[in-house]
């Protein structure tokens, strides 16, 4: 059984975390911003 990831922001899936991860920062830029609207 492979473990699947999948995004928080949307709907993509990984097969691995590492995947997970660049596709977070590369497509949502990270920040730990899901709800937190920082407006600078
Ligand atoms: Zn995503």
């Amino acid at each position: 059984m492979a473990e699947e990831y999948s995004c928080p922001y949307c709907e993509s899936i990984f097969e691995s975390k590492d995947d997970l991860s660049k596709h977070i920062d590369r497509i949502h830029g990270d920040s730990g911003v899901l709800e937190g609207s920082k407006s600078s």
